[in-house]
């Protein structure tokens, strides 16, 4: 970063005045700085440059900042930008101001990670917006405890994840994200900073769970935090047949008492699936084994399951597996087992991060499309998609997920959209393209999916949703279209906050 200070007006929705603001210091036109921010994991989008860069050393910079857009007759627009992980420039703004979150890390006095007891005898971190998972983890790990709901992916930051849902294996048992969170200070779109929780500013609450940064930049979350185990047994076992597959996810998601921690699923297609980014867990040996049938089989479905455990229950811990495998239909001989500690199951994609990075194949175009698909259609899905879409393709270009999950831990109070049914599966095509021109093949391969979703009426709902039109944005939302748009008119009535998730801008 450089050229603080020496600033000059450079988009004629910023008047020059910003720029002898207090916080002039903390802002940046630099050229790089402004290519910087304006870069995320997708790739796709491009050229959606912001007129500054505010690096904030404290909340009151922000405040500042939305509240002088706030006060003009023509408003710029504004970008918390946490650790840039979008697919398609949703934490962009064009001539507006990015926010490097990450920046409110170098003040000491910032929240950072602050683990507390309360009254209601559980214990919970507050948490600043811009602090990555695993630093949440690292922290709370000190006083043994840990967060209980988790994403796959582990460098993300937590006003980020809480903008969408926060995913992965957890979700049946202990729901996603944001259903444990148990209160925020939130900066609106009129520059006020507001504690909120269920009960106190609920609507403020709820509209930013899920949000997708449309009613305020999370500042400070008070997360749910449990007892951490120390081990956890991590299992994959593999299918031929999709329906025994989901059969077997299903039941394994409906035990409650002494149940598993963590339930997940993907689809195996050639060699390459094995170990892949997502995490390295077959040994060369089972390799082996596995392209043989890999060789019979287009396409194979791998169930992961993890159990956690600690000192006190080491001793019981292979015969609770053992009880929870019974009667599962995966083929003989293809379950494998590991054993390992806690953090090195929760940061498993960081591995493969580093060798993707060595071979350059990280920082690539990445057009993903994640899918929450109702179990009630998950085979015609299965038939439509899986069988035939994707089967045309020539190889696997990254893992594809499959994984159901349950409603039950999420409130409808909250923004975050899924489908009605009491089950649905969680479905993820995390492609990487090798460039520019494969990554139009997969995106047209995404169009696809979706138009034949909608064609055939399987009432998907897109997770880190990206739509062109308002009318795809008010059919997403459906019912809660309407209470979105108020919340909108509410807190940031001037449609400053996250313009790059292309909704109020369209
Ligand atoms: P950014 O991309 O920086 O921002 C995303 C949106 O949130 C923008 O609109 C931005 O303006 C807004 N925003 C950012 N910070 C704040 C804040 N403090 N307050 C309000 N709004 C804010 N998701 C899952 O649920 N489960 C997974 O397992 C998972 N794995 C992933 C793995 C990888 C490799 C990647 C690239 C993404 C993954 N995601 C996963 C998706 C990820 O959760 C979202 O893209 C998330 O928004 C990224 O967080 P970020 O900090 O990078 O946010």
């Amino acid at each position: 970063m450089s050229n603080l200070g020496k600033l000059k007006p450079w988009s004629p929705s910023i008047p020059p005045e910003f720029f002898s603001l207090n916080i002039s210091s903390k802002l940046s036109t630099n050229s790089d700085d402004i290519k910087e921010s304006s870069k995320d994991f997708g790739k796709i989008v491009q050229k959606i440059l912001p007129a500054a860069v505010l690096y904030p050393s404290c909340v009151n910079d922000i405040i500042d900042l939305i509240q002088f857009s706030y006060d003009l007759s023509v408003p710029f627009q504004v970008a918390a930008k946490g650790h840039g992980h979008s697919i398609r420039g949703q934490a962009m703004a064009q001539n507006g101001v990015i926010v490097e979150m990450n920046s409110l890390n170098n003040n000491n006095e910032n929240c950072g990670v602050r683990v507390s007891w309360e009254s209601d005898l559980r214990f919970y971190a507050d948490v600043g917006g811009e602090q990555l998972w695993i630093d949440v983890l690292r922290s709370t790990l000190e006083y043994g405890l840990a967060p209980v709901s988790w994403t796959d992916y582990l460098y993300l930051t937590v006003g980020g994840t809480l903008s969408n849902a926060g995913i992965s294996g957890q979700v049946f048992q202990y729901g996603p994200q944001i259903s444990n969170v148990h209160e925020m200070d939130v900066i609106t779109g009129k520059g006020e900073l507001v504690t909120c929780s269920k009960d106190k500013n609920s609507e403020l609450f709820f509209g930013v769970l899920g949000g997708l940064g449309q009613f305020g930049i999370i500042i400070r979350a008070k997360i749910v935090l449990d007892k951490a185990p120390t081990r956890v047994k991590w299992v994959r076992m593999l299918y031929d047949d999709f329906s025994k597959f989901t059969k077997d996810q299903e039941y394994l998601i409906s035990i409650h008492h002494n149940g598993l921690d963590y339930v997940e699923g993907s689809l195996m297609m050639e060699q390459s699936s094995l170990n892949n980014w997502r995490s390295s867990f077959f040994s060369p040996s089972n390799q082996a084994k596995i392209v043989s049938l890999l060789s019979q089989n287009k396409i194979m479905y791998c169930l992961e399951m993890v159990k956690y455990y600690d000192d006190h229950t080491a001793n019981t811990i292979d015969e609770e597996l053992k009880k929870l495998v019974q009667g599962l239909n995966y083929l003989g001989g293809f379950m494998f087992k590991k054993d390992v500690t806690f953090v090195e199951f929760l940061n498993r994609v960081r591995k493969g991060q580093i060798e993707l990075e060595l071979k350059g194949m990280w920082d690539v175009p990445h057009p993903w499309l994640n899918l929450f698909v109702p179990k009630s259609n998950i085979m015609q899905f299965n038939a439509a998609v899986f069988e035939d879409i994707i089967l045309r393709q020539n190889k696997p270009t990254g893992p594809i997920l499959v994984y159901p999950t349950s409603r039950k831990r999420w409130d409808d109070r909250m923004s975050a959209i899924i489908p009605h049914e009491e089950i649905f599966y969680i479905v993820g095509f995390l492609h990487s393209s090798s460039g520019i021109d494969e990554c139009k093949i997969l995106d047209d391969q995404n169009k696809e999916i979706l138009n034949y979703c909608d064609k055939v009426g399987l009432n998907i709902k897109q997770y880190l949703p990206h739509y062109n039109t308002k009318e795809d944005w008010i059919k997403h939302f459906g019912k809660k279209w309407h209470i979105f748009q108020q919340r909108k008119t509410q807190f940031d009535p001037k449609k400053i906050l996250s313009p790059g998730q292309n909704i109020f801008n369209l």
